[in-house]
């Protein structure tokens, strides 16, 4: 706990702030995190504001809820409210829209949806209930994925099967550098996707887009160095890989989590909502484990789906080019208890985190 008090330490944040300010870097610094976790701690302990003017942390597609397109909600609405199985959730996908409804409007109109904390506790639910078929709604990024492919390797009773959405980190990444103009000067990555594939995917942002990089964990002195770390390259025109959060990251990640993924999951281009289809960013279940695949077991079909209502900006929120308080919704038509977007849904979602936190970042 003491060691972990230091990296809450008030004193030590503003001491390095204050050398952020010292690097008297030029013209405008816009540095992207892409974690929901990363944007929880920054605005809960303001750290935004006690940086520099000319230095700004924006939110990416960090929230693994918010990037579910609503072609995959729809599945799984299409798979509780008609093919009658039991739809086991993570509490934040419970209310994210789909194209017609979300899970919450299934289950008022009889659908039997259940709110989950682990893959495990679907399981159960599908030991339980042997009559019934149980399908779990699995969507996160690489930090997830694991623990959904360790029950699956663990072999999960006959009744139970898998919606596969999770989506991979890197391949997102990479595919904001494509646009045409990048809008940013430096990446802050998320720690614990680290902690599990290890620091070598993200070398290729230094080495091919010269973006420099760090990863970071998640108290607000990891993320103040990590924004250091990156005014710091800008300011000498560097590009390099820095890893703020040695505690737990390995260079080569965790080789268990990762041998669990590679003997479950093969990787696909996916779509994400608000951003649409990234090369290599998705993950589906091989061949030797199809027979858990929801999709295939009940021939899941949907109509065409729509991603954001008239007047979401969420595709600007998620892309980092629009701060909340811009969206003309935002804690207006747009609140936490009347979501417009996904990203006002989630508790890792910008528009959500920042209503909660009045939208302006305090000191506290
Ligand atoms: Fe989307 Fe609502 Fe955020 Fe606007 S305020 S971007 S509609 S979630």
């Amino acid at each position: 706990m003491e060691a972990l008090a230091r990296y809450r330490d008030r004193e030590l944040v503003e001491r390095v702030a204050r050398s952020i300010r010292e690097v008297g870097v030029e013209g405008k610094v816009r540095i992207m995190h892409v974690c929901g976790t990363h944007e929880q701690v920054i605005s809960h302990y303001g750290l935004r504001s006690l940086l520099p003017d000319n230095v700004e942390v924006i939110a990416g597609p960090g929230c693994p809820v918010c990037v579910v397109p609503a072609r995959e909600v729809d599945e799984a609405v299409e798979l509780a409210l008609r093919r009658r199985v039991i739809l086991a959730t993570f509490g934040d996908m419970y209310r994210v829209p789909g194209s017609r409804m979300s899970l919450a409007e299934a289950k008022a109109h009889g659908a039997d949806v259940r709110v989950v904390y682990s893959v495990r506790d679907a399981v159960k639910i599908a030991e339980e209930n042997p009559s019934r078929q149980v399908v779990f709604f699995a969507i996160g990024f690489e930090t997830t994925a694991p623990t959904t492919a360790s029950e699956l390797v663990a072999g999960p009773p006959r009744n139970f099967s898998v919606l596969v959405s999770h989506r991979l980190i890197p391949p997102v990444m990479e595919l904001l550098l494509g646009v045409a103009e990048t809008y940013f000067d430096g990446f802050i990555c998320p720690g614990h996707v680290a902690t599990i594939i290890g620091t070598r995917p993200f070398k290729l942002f230094p080495e091919a887009y010269r973006m420099p990089t760090v990863i970071a964990g998640f108290e607000p002195l990891d993320i103040m160095v990590a924004v250091k770390h990156v005014v710091d390259q800008v300011a000498k025109g560097e590009a390099r890989l820095v890893n703020e959060y040695r505690r737990s990251v390995r260079d080569e990640g965790n080789p268990k989590a990762l041998k669990l993924m590679e003997e479950v999951f093969e990787v696909c281009d996916g779509h994400w909502r608000g951003i649409g289809r990234v090369p290599h960013s998705a993950l589906r279940l091989k061949d030797s484990f199809r027979e858990y695949d929801a999709r295939e077991r009940f021939k899941v079909e949907v109509g065409p789906s729509r991603d954001l209502r008239p007047g979401c900006s969420c595709h600007l929120v998620l892309t980092g080019r629009l701060n909340p308080t811009e969206c003309p919704l935002f804690a207006k038509a747009c609140t936490p208890r009347t979501p417009h977007g996904p990203c006002m849904v989630s508790s890792e979602g910008t528009c959500n985190i920042w209503f909660r936190h009045g939208g302006r970042p305090v000191i506290r």
